[in-house]
């Protein structure tokens, strides 16, 4: 057996409020005052000056604000990348990524192409960055998707939905700040969430499961029925506090695990319609009772006390082509059925099974 080495975040800082120390934490990495530290914020704060404002800039050091309508492309850290390098005297000192998991992916990708030759799509897949990315730090104000804590950023291409997985990708530091996700909205925090519940359980469900993995999984599944369920009448903060630390435990168990079926079929969905990630991997999961029984019971009651309502019919207009597309999408990710379904999972799912299910969204 060859195990894998993986590995992990070096620095991290929790509390509410930690935000404000952010600038006492970057500036020992600051290279000359030529070489300034780029931000790169959702553009939902850009009005927001309760955290732009605590953000201190120095020298050159400059706010890049990022729309997250679409989710992350290759192409759109390739123009990045060439903005920053056109409008800096020196290589950055760093990349700060502040927002949701698009946001995050964005600054982990940039912070590795300002490094590494090329075009971004070369790098999509698992361990093709040759050198090391700039120091760069995430400070999520969403959570659910674990993009603070893992090895990849999840990046729409060409002609795929891949991430750059490497050794290179994980944040120098990150600052969980859950004060930062107190103005996300109810659906929104509800489809990313999920995101982090999902993981739980296709972890917890996969035949990849190890101990090292249960254990983060089983402590992301318990702090999301917590937070989504809240039988214990838990504070906003405290649902705040629970959920941000939920959403790290669901990222690291799929570190050495995998995701699983509504992930393999969200991508799908992604791909052919654009569909988000937190919404999508919803839709999807909905209908997924046959192979996560326990897990789709407990998602129907979480969605039904916040009283989500999901698209319907998402896919009734596809065409025969479209159809195709997603399902080779979904079939492609190997790694991801066979966590789900085992060695032989060929066997266990068709292209015709996954076309009634999507027909089904
Ligand atoms: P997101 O980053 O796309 O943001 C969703 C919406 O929430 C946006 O409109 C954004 O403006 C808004 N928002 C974010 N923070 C807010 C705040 N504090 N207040 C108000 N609005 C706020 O959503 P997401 O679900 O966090 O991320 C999805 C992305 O993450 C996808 O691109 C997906 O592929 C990726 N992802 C990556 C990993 C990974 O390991 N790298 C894992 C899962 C998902
Ligand atoms: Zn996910």
């Amino acid at each position: 057996m060859n195990y894998k080495n993986f590995p992990m975040v070096p620095r991290v800082i929790f509390g509410r409020g930690s935000f404000n120390q952010l600038s006492e934490i970057i500036s020992p990495k600051r290279l000359s005052s030529a070489a300034p530290f780029i931000y790169l914020v959702d553009d939902v704060f850009k009005s927001n000056s309760w955290l732009t404002s605590r953000i201190s800039l120095s020298y050159d050091d400059r706010i890049i604000y990022i729309s997250t309508k679409e989710e992350p492309k290759t192409s759109q850290v390739d123009t990045l990348v060439e903005e920053i390098i056109l409008s800096t005297k020196a290589r950055p000192s760093g990349i700060i990524g502040i927002g949701g998991g698009s946001v995050l992916d964005l600054a982990k990708a940039v912070s590795i192409m300002l490094t590494n030759e090329g075009e971004t799509r070369l790098y999509q897949g698992w361990d093709l960055v040759k050198n090391p990315g700039l120091y760069h730090v995430g400070i999520p104000t969403l959570s659910g998707t674990g993009a603070e804590v893992s090895r990849t950023t999840v990046l729409t291409g060409p002609d795929k939905k891949l991430g750059i997985n490497s050794d290179f990708t994980p944040f120098d530091q990150v600052v969980l700040d859950p004060e930062l996700t107190k103005d996300v909205p109810c659906d929104q925090w509800f489809y990313t969430g999920m995101d982090c519940f999902i993981h739980s359980i296709e972890s917890l469900k996969g035949t990849y499961l190890n101990a090292f993995s249960k254990t983060y999984g089983d402590m992301a599944f318990n702090l999301c029925q917590e937070v989504f369920l809240n039988n214990s009448a838990l504070s906003k903060e405290e649902t705040e506090d629970k959920l941000m630390m939920a959403s790290w435990h669901g990222g690291m168990s799929i570190v050495y695990s995998q995701v699983g079926i509504a992930h393999a079929m969200s991508y799908g969905l992604s791909y052919v319609l654009g569909t988000k990630h937190g919404i999508g991997n919803c839709v999807v999961f909905d209908h997924l009772e046959e192979f996560y029984p326990e897990g789709v019971q407990l998602f129907k009651k979480m969605k039904m006390k916040h009283n989500i309502e999901l698209p319907q019919g998402i896919c009734a207009q596809l065409s025969e082509e479209e159809m195709d597309a997603m399902i080779n999408i979904a079939m492609g990710l190997e790694p991801l059925w066979e966590n789900a379904l085992g060695k032989n999972w060929k066997k266990r799912i068709s292209s015709k099974q996954l076309k009634s299910l999507y027909l089904k969204m």
